[in-house]
């Protein structure tokens, strides 16, 4: 069954790949407001690489969380920048949940999104209102874990939870940037949202499409 799992974390991947390529010049566009504008760039090279990492990983017969570590690497090592180190860890945390003896259930996996919000928090030490991906991935726990708790299926759950992540996205337009490359440039980011915020909102209602099918 991990092997059915690991199938479908490349799945997942696919479609994180293929919406970061559909958004890349957008991202970029959204990033170069404050930022350095190498958003969409980093994510597609992260997102590339962790797919051919995964899909080896598969190929190879290995389990989700093997194939998530695998792809965690790959994305930390190719992205570059503030964001491919936070995916990395990210990855690296539902990969470590997921492990790679049972699938992983809905509830391992609201555990495993939470246990990545929490890696990423450890390692950015972005705290929520600092206008980063974190005030997006803290509140998409937060659903998907309540959403489930109320008992939820996980496409059911995970859609709840997007469609928050998009919300959320969308409200950091309207805070100063506090962490990361932008905080300089505070006043000129108002009105545009964190493009950190805005691409894992993208990813998030991609991989509901791999859910749901
Ligand atoms: P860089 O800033 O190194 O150019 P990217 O442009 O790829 O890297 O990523 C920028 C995004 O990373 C920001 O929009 C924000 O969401 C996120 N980010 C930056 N610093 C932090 C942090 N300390 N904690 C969480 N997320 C952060
Ligand atoms: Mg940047
Ligand atoms: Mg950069």
């Amino acid at each position: 069954e991990s092997r059915e799992s690991a199938r479908c974390a490349l799945a997942a991947l696919e479609a994180v790949k293929s919406t970061v390529d559909d958004n890349v010049a957008e991202l970029g566009r959204i990033d170069a407001v404050a930022g350095d504008g190498d958003h969409g760039i980093g994510m597609q090279r992260g997102a590339d690489a962790a797919v051919a990492a995964a899909r080896e990983a598969v190929e190879r017969g290995a389990g989700a969380g093997s194939t998530l570590n695998r792809a965690a690497d790959a994305w930390a090592d190719r992205a570059g920048g503030t964001s491919g180190a936070l995916w990395g860890v990210a990855l690296r945390a539902i990969g470590a949940e997921f492990g790679d003896e049972t699938a992983p259930g809905p509830r391992t996996t609201g555990a495993a999104v939470r246990a990545a919000a929490d890696a990423v928090v450890r390692l950015g030490k972005a705290e929520l209102g600092d206008k980063t991906m974190v005030d997006v991935l803290v509140p998409f726990a937060d659903e998907l874990e309540s959403a489930l708790a109320a008992g939820s299926g996980l496409a059911t759950a995970w859609d709840a939870a997007a469609t928050t992540a998009a919300k959320a996205a969308e409200a950091t337009a309207s805070l100063r940037p506090l962490r990361g490359r932008a905080r300089p440039l505070a006043e000129k980011s108002l009105g545009t949202p964190d493009a950190g915020a805005v691409s894992l909102s993208l990813i998030t209602r991609a991989v509901h499409a791999v859910l749901a099918r």
